[in-house]
């Protein structure tokens, strides 16, 4: 690729720092602008609910790089300015400041946003959401021992609030208007295990919760619920899910739906312009239909894939692996696979031990995986996931018999 082309990346997150680094390791020499809306380098998410709450720790911890190295590999990195509009025709983006850049290949890895929640006072100080170091900072800042938190939502991003709160003395109550937790992610065997570990830790989880509003004079006091006493807050933190930043691409005519449309090298229904991270819907082969991921590993390897693909005719297809992770307490989770249709469960290990691993199955074949404290199971459990054969339930769930083994086959 000719050192005169010009690749700009808007969304200096997770994904858009990877693509820029994988771009100069494959060789490419032409001009590589970086543009992100937050003021810092980019950084991975995963610590801002973990690390980055329960200790006083800053964002060395998460930064993939610090600002010398994008100088000394040439990269544009311009922070603090968003991309406010795209201009596919003239292959042109305009910044909030007024400037404008002009783009041979234009990647987009806009990530997602939080979203918000629906009821009233849910604007008031005090009611924090949780996406960026700028969000951790604040939350952590209110953190205060004996300090009453009320998490809305128990999902992962939740949960590691609760746990990172508990850590720090805080009494912590979960709100959950379904009737287990992670429902989305794991079976509800996983979410029971998940809400005793919780409980035992002192947290008051509550389950088919509908929350009226939230009240306060001038910052949150309190939540209302339906049918049960008003619930003291000191501050609030709300994790009910995400919404892909697609608009800038769709407003410039590039297909989007539920994320920017993307085929298996990144490419969108614009030929210049490509998109990778949590913004982008991408085919999955293993599921058989699209999905939008929102994953460590997809942000780090999709974007690698994509960038270079951006550099020329030679193109590899990505398939993610769709594996992601939640840490809680000290308790590790891993989630490989899609565990919404299976039919039976099969556990290897001694839940009440606190370590095992649990195969979710259709007929004789894996759909998906969970491990909890028993990551050493994962790494075979992604090769027997992957062969696609019919495995005996008894040997999966006999100790005795090493997953390795019969991922050998
Ligand atoms: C608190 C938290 C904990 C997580 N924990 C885990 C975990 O344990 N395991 C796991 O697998 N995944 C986890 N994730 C998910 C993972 O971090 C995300 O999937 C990943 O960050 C996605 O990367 P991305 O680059 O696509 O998006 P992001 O990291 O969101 O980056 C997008 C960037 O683009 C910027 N941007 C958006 N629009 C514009 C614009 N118009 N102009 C300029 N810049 C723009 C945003 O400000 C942002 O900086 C976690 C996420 C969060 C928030």
């Amino acid at each position: 690729m000719s050192s005169n082309q010009n690749f700009v990346i808007i969304g200096a997150g997770h994904a858009g720092g990877r693509a820029a680094q994988a771009m100069r390791a494959a060789g490419f020499e032409g001009r590589i602008v970086l543009i992100g809306e937050e003021p810092y380098e980019p950084y991975e998410r995963p610590p801002l609910s973990k690390e980055l709450l329960a200790t006083d720790q800053g964002l060395e911890k998460a930064r993939l790089h610090e600002r010398a190295w994008y100088e000394e590999q040439e990269i544009e990195l311009l922070t603090g300015n968003a991309a406010v509009k795209l201009d596919t025709g003239g292959r042109e983006v305009e910044l909030a400041d007024g400037a404008r850049v002009t783009y041979h290949r234009l990647l987009l890895t806009t990530g997602a946003r939080v979203r918000k929640l629906p009821v009233p006072g849910a604007d008031l100080p005090g009611v924090h959401y949780l996406r960026n170091f700028d969000d951790t900072l604040a939350i952590r800042a209110a953190l205060k021992p004996g300090a009453r938190l009320v998490v809305i939502g128990g999902g992962f991003i939740g949960l590691e609030c609760a746990a990172s709160a508990r850590g720090r003395g805080c009494e912590v109550s979960v709100l959950e208007m379904a009737d287990r937790l992670m429902g989305r992610a794991v079976a509800p065997e996983i979410g029971h295990h998940f809400e005793a570990l919780h409980r035992g830790r002192g947290v008051d989880v509550r389950l088919g919760v509908k929350i009226l509003r939230i009240e306060g004079a001038g910052k949150v006091e309190r939540v209302i619920l339906e049918g049960a006493d008003p619930l003291a807050a000191d501050l609030v933190v709300v994790g009910i899910g995400i919404l892909p930043n697609a608009e800038l691409a769709s407003d410039a005519g590039i297909a989007a739906d539920n994320g920017i449309t993307v085929d298996a090298f990144g490419r969108t229904s614009d030929k210049h312009v490509f998109a990778a991270g949590d913004v982008a819907n991408q085919p999955s082969d293993f599921l058989g239909r699209r999905v939008r991921l929102e994953s460590y590993q997809n942000a780090q390897d999709q974007a690698a894939a994509v960038a270079r693909n951006m550099l020329g005719e030679a193109q590899t297809p990505y398939q993610d692996g769709l594996w992601v992770w939640s840490d809680q307490y000290d308790t590790n989770l891993q989630m490989l696979g899609q565990p919404d249709d299976y039919d039976a469960l099969v556990f290897r290990g001694d839940p009440g031990a606190g370590a095992f691993s649990v195969f979710y199955m259709k007929g004789r074949k894996i759909v998906a995986v969970n491990t909890v404290n028993s990551g050493r199971d994962m790494g075979a459990s992604k090769r027997l996931l992957a062969s696609g054969r019919d495995f005996d339930p008894a040997q999966l769930a006999d100790l005795a018999v090493k997953l390795i083994k019969l991922a050998k086959g």
